[in-house]
């Protein structure tokens, strides 16, 4: 299955650089080097499951597992590692879906805000004898602010009172338009518990997964994401390691986080000790000095030496820097977004709306979509109806967005996760103040515009040669002229010369400006040919912030 990357390299090289889908959100570690161009191979999707709750997320993962991991092996003994894999018949070939096992949009987008990205494809699920939910909306909003694509299941068609076609209604509403009806979202008809149609759900990931250009470099030190970490009385500490990209053996020395490890031994989800894990599967490791943290990123080095001085180095300044982290964190707030602007990083207002009735949020949308986005757009990554949650804030943190509460509450834990994360979270009891912040957000993140003012006029009055070249006697009209700043010299309607003005004279003493009014001597270096009546215009660049231009 070796891909031979040299046609499409470029192609790839382009996807690997350029997150485009992430700019606007959190820096994501990227796992593929330029180096790995050469030798990439496919890797199996890395799956979620979302949903609301009690929609059968949980029933769904271990349905899956138990249909599709008991068959052919002893005893059908399964480990919970944290994540699971399937093998899936597709195109005739035996091929891999990988499963987190922590269900659900928080564990997600809590990685996520943390930097890593783990998951290639969400499933959605969605109770067919229910509909579309608010933890239902939340995960589409989650996925789509992480760019990952969703596959919806709708579960429970073994009830009498299932109504697949009227999810589906729902679900368009939400924008995701399923493929019979001419839109571009897969949904798959399951029964989690009876484990109806699963076969379909795995192949439909494949099939996804397939477009999604999912490659890593299983010939290199492995890298990838610690997806969950614990301290076992009689082994130490364990963490489960998804390996994302090359491959990790034992023996391999590596650092988590700031955590030193060489591995001693590795587990896989089914309990069989392994020697090697390759791309997009998990371990379990033994081995690590101390417990890593979920969504820490670990990196194998090749000399123990260097590890352990990497993860020393680590562990001092984690200590030092913890308070500065949280302090200099990289999210955003709406009066810094105009520096981040500057530096060209964002053209994107990232906002997440919680409002009392969905009759405000309907509001809101409305007015939000009057404001010009033809510079910079405005980016709703959910709008609900409801207090500002814990959750809410780690979407924001995560997609570097702000949140916007009008006439609602902080929920209990909502606000000191908001300090933590250095997310800004605004309330509004007034529409219009609502609007007026956030166009003064939008234009913060126009660059500002250069501008000519007008500093003074200047009448030449006199030409003297100096060496080989001359300088005006002048007398200010008005205004004043600055050193430095910029000169337009006039001959009647004709500009002779536009640039900086060089040397100022007041009574032969080298002067900073010169005010109406008074005389002065002018030159310049790259103009001498100066002529008596000649009119200077003194006037200078300034940068001035540009208000969004209605269309
Ligand atoms: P979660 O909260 O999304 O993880 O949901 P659970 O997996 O815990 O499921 C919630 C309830 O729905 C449980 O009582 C399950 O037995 C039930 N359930 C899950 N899937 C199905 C299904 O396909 N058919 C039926 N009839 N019940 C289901």
């Amino acid at each position: 299955m070796i891909w031979i990357a040299a046609g499409v390299a470029e192609e790839l090289e382009i996807k690997v650089e350029i997150p485009d889908r992430q700019s606007a959100a959190t820096k994501v570690t990227e796992m593929l080097d330029a180096a790995d161009l050469e030798s990439l191979e496919r890797r199996p999707p890395v799956v979620t499951i979302m949903g609301h709750v009690d929609h059968g997320k949980t029933t769904l993962l271990d349905s899956i597992r138990k249909t599709k991991v008991a068959q052919g092996e002893a005893g059908g003994i399964t480990q919970h590692i944290g994540a699971y894999h399937v093998d899936v018949e597709h195109d005739d070939q035996v091929q891999q879906v990988v499963f987190l096992d922590t269900p659900g949009h928080e564990a997600f987008t809590a990685m996520r805000a943390r930097g890593t990205r783990v998951t290639d494809i969400a499933v959605l699920v969605v109770a067919a004898d229910d509909g579309v939910q608010p933890q239902t909306k939340e995960a589409i909003s989650h996925a789509r602010a992480a760019g990952v694509p969703l596959v919806v299941a709708i579960n429970k068609v073994d009830k009498p009172e299932a109504e697949p076609d009227r999810i589906k209604q729902e679900l368009t509403e939400q924008g995701l338009v399923p493929e019979e009806w001419g839109g571009e979202t897969i949904m798959v008809p399951v029964s989690a518990i009876k484990g109806d149609n699963l076969d379909t759900l795995l192949e439909m990931l494949l099939l996804v997964s397939e477009v999604e250009d999912l490659y890593a470099n299983p010939n290199r030190p492995a890298k990838g994401t610690v997806i969950e970490a614990n301290l076992d009385k009689a082994r130490g500490p364990v963490a489960t390691l998804l390996v994302q990209n090359g491959t990790l053996r034992v023996g391999d020395c590596l650092v988590a986080g700031s955590s030193f490890g060489k591995i001693r031994a590795m587990i896989d989800d089914r309990g069989d000790r392994v020697e090697a894990a390759s791309p997009s599967f998990a371990v379990e490791v033994l081995g690590m000095s101390e417990v890593p943290l979920a969504g820490d990123e670990f990196d194998v080095y090749r000399s123990e030496k260097e590890a352990r001085a990497i993860a020393d180095e680590r562990t001092g300044r984690r200590r030092e820097t913890r308070l500065q982290q949280a302090l200099s964190s990289r999210r955003v707030s709406l009066s810094s977004l105009s520096a981040q602007a500057q530096e060209g990083e964002l053209k994107e207002l990232n906002l997440i709306l919680k409002a009392d009735v969905q009759g405000s949020v309907e509001a809101i949308l409305g007015a939000l979509n009057q404001l010009p986005q033809n510079e910079v757009q405005i980016r709703v990554l959910l709008a609900t109806a409801g207090e500002v949650t814990e959750t809410d804030i780690s979407l924001a943190a995560a997609s570097s967005a702000v949140v916007i509460g009008f006439n609602t509450n902080l929920a209990t834990g909502a606000a000191p996760a908001a300090e933590q994360e250095g997310v800004d979270v605004r309330q509004y009891d007034i529409i219009y103040n609502l609007l007026d912040d956030i166009q003064g957000a939008m234009e913060g993140l126009l660059e500002p515009e250069e501008v000519e003012e007008a500093l003074g006029v200047v009448e030449v009055r006199a030409v003297f040669p100096v060496g080989r070249g001359s300088v005006a006697g002048c007398y200010v009209q008005s205004g004043k002229v600055v050193r430095n700043r910029r000169i337009r010299v006039k001959r009647r309607d004709e500009v002779v010369y536009d640039g900086v003005l060089d040397s100022l004279k007041r009574m032969k003493e080298n002067v900073r400006e010169v005010a109406a009014g008074y005389e002065c001597g002018i030159g310049t270096a790259k103009f001498n040919d100066w002529k008596e009546g000649d009119t200077i215009e003194a006037y200078q660049m300034v940068s001035k912030r540009r208000t969004l231009a209605v269309t």
